[in-house]
C-alpha cells in the first residue's frame, strides 16, 4: 500500500515536501490552518496534490504512516498534540528530503549569523566551479530542489525548529556558528531546552565527517564536553592562537586543516564587523575542508556583496548614514551590530521580544547609542531597559514617523541603525518588510 504521508502548512518547506513525497509515490495530503497562497495553491493544483485550508480535519491528517510539519507551527498546537498521543512520527522537511539525495550536505546552524554564512559558502561552491545547491531556510526549499534539480552539493541553513524534526539526516559538514538565547518562546523558556535543538546538528556525524564550530562560544564548548562525537573537529576563534582550524595573527585570518595553510588579510574580508570574520572563518575551514583552490577561497571572501536587510549600507543623508539591520531579531545580533559602529548611533529598536535580556546590551548601547527610537506596539521594556541609560528616547508609532525622528535626533557624522533586537509582527508583516519599509521611508527623506 502506498505510504500516505500528511503535511502540516503549506509554505515553502511543506508544498516541496509534498511535491517531493508525490514523486516517490506516495498519498500525499497537505493541510494549512491558514489561507494558502495562491502561488502555492497552484503548485498543488498542478501536482494533483490534495490540500485543505483554514482547518485541520483530524480524520485526514490522523490516518498518515508519517508526519511532516512545518517549523513554523509550535509543539503545542491543538492538531500537534493530537498526533504525538497517537504516537505518529512527525519530521521536518529537511529530514525527509534528506532521505531521496546522494548530494554532500554542508548545513549551518547557529542563532546567529546562518543566512550570511550560508550564502558565502555557496557563493564560494559555485566560484569554485561545483554543482551546488542552497536550501533550508533560504529560497526554494531543499525538498523542492531534491524533486525537480540534481545537485551534487547542498548548502543547508538549518534552523532549531528544522532540527528538533531531523532524526536519521546527517551532514558531512556541520557548522554551528554560536548559540545565544532565541526563540525561547518556543522552548518553554529553558535555554537548556534551545541548547539540545542546536547540538542535534552533530547527530549522526561520522569519522569521515566535519564539524566547524566557534572555540569562543561557551555554550558550544560546554555542550562539546558533554557528548561523543566522531567527527573531526575544527574550531574557530578571535581570541587565541589553534593548531587546527581558524584564529587571527597579527591582522591576518589563519586557517589550518591538517597539514594546508591558508591565510589572508583582515582588510580584504568583504563582510565588515567582529561577528562577520566568525563567518568568513567559517566558510573558509569549509572551502579548506572541500579543497577549493585557496586562490578561489580568497577571491569568494573578497568578493562576496552580502545579504538584503544583514547591516545593509543605504544612502548618506545630509552627512547622516543609514544601515538597515532588520535581519537583527534577538539581543545577541543587535549586540554585533552596535559593536561594529563606529560613529555616534541613533538606535532604532523594538518589536516582539522573544524573552529578551537587554542587560547583554547595557555596555555597548552606553559605548555607542546617543539617542533610542522605540518602534514597537509596546515598548514598556525597553523603557524600562534604557530610561538612564540612553539620553534621549523616544516613540514612534510607525517606520515613516521612526526614520524621522531618527533623522531629526542625528547630526552629520552620526548613523541611523535599525537593528530592532526583536521580531517584527507588531507592526510589520515580516523582516523583509520591515527592512523594505525603512528601506523606503529612508529614501524619501
Ligand atoms: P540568521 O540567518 O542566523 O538569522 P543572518 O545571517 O540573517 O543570520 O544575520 C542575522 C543578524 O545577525 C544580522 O543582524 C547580522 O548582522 C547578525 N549576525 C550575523 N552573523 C553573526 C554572528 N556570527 N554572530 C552574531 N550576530 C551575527
Amino acid at each position: 500500500m502506498e505510504k500516505r504521508i500528511v503535511i502540516l502548512g503549506a509554505g515553502e518547506s511543506g508544498t516541496g515536501a509534498a511535491i517531493l513525497a508525490k514523486k516517490q509515490s506516495c498519498d500525499v495530503f497537505v493541510s494549512d490552518i491558514d489561507k494558502i497562497k495562491s502561488f502555492y495553491k497552484e503548485i498543488l493544483y498542478n501536482y494533483e496534490i490534495d490540500w485543505e485550508e483554514g482547518k485541520h480535519t483530524e480524520r485526514l491528517i490522523l490516518n498518515a504512516d508519517e508526519i511532516i510539519k512545518s517549523p513554523g507551527i509550535s509543539e503545542k498546537s491543538e492538531i500537534v498534540q493530537l498526533i504525538r498521543k497517537k504516537g505518529i512520527r512527525i519530521i521536518s522537511e529537511i529530514e525527509f528530503a534528506g532521505r531521496f539525495t546522494y548530494a554532500k550536505k554542508i548545513c549551518v546552524t547557529g542563532s546567529n549569523g546562518k543566512t550570511t554564512t550560508t550564502s558565502l559558502i555557496h557563493h564560494m561552491l559555485r566560484k569554485a566551479g561545483l554543482n551546488a545547491g542552497m536550501a533550508g531556510n533560504i529560497g526554494r526549499s531543499f525538498a523542492m530542489q531534491v524533486a525537480t534539480e540534481n545537485y551534487d552539493y547542498y548548502v543547508l541553513e538549518i534552523s532549531s525548529f528544522q532540527l528538533d524534526g531531523m532524526y536519521e539526516f546527517k551532514a558531512d559538514i556541520a557548522i554551528l556558528l554560536n548559540i545565544t538565547p532565541d526563540h525561547l518562546d518556543r522552548y518553554d523558556y529553558d535555554i537548556q531546552n534551545y541548547v539540545n535543538s542546536k547540538m542535534r546538528i552533530t547527530q549522526n556525524l561520522s569519522e569521515d565527517d566535519y564539524f566547524i564550530y566557534c572555540s569562543d562560544d561557551e555554550i558550544t564548548i560546554r555542550e562539546l564536553e558533554r557528548i561523543v562525537m566522531r567527527a573531526k573537529q575544527l574550531g574557530f576563534t578571535q581570541k587565541e592562537k589553534k593548531q587546527q582550524g581558524a584564529y587571527i595573527e597579527n591582522d591576518q585570518m589563519k586557517i589550518n586543516v591538517d597539514t594546508d595553510e591558508f591565510s589572508m588579510s583582515l582588510a580584504d574580508l568583504s563582510l565588515r564587523g567582529k561577528h562577520n570574520i566568525y563567518n568568513s572563518m567559517a566558510a573558509g575551514i569549509t572551502g579548506n575542508v572541500l579543497q577549493i583552490r585557496k586562490e578561489t577561497i580568497r577571491e569568494s571572501l573578497m568578493d562576496f556583496i552580502g545579504v538584503e536587510h544583514r547591516l545593509e549600507k543605504l544612502i548618506k543623508v545630509h552627512g547622516i548614514e543609514f544601515i538597515n539591520d532588520s535581519k537583527a531579531t534577538n539581543v545577541n545580533s543587535t549586540w554585533y551590530a552596535l559593536e561594529s559602529m563606529t560613529t555616534p548611533v541613533i538606535w532604532i529598536a523594538g518589536g516582539i521580544d522573544k524573552g529578551n535580556d537587554y542587560n547583554d546590551l547595557m555596555d555597548i548601547v552606553k559605548q555607542k547609542v546617543k539617542a533610542m527610537v522605540c518602534l514597537g506596539a509596546d515598548n514598556t521594556k525597553l523603557h524600562q531597559a534604557f530610561e538612564g541609560i540612553v539620553e534621549n528616547i523616544v516613540d514612534a508609532r510607525s517606520m515613516k514617523e521612526a526614520v524621522q525622528m531618527a533623522y531629526y535626533l542625528g547630526t552629520d557624522g552620526d548613523t541611523v541603525l535599525l537593528s530592532p533586537a526583536c521580531a517584527s509582527f507588531d507592526l510589520f508583516e515580516n523582516y523583509e518588510d520591515r527592512g523594505r519599509q525603512y528601506k523606503n521611508c529612508v529614501r524619501e527623506l
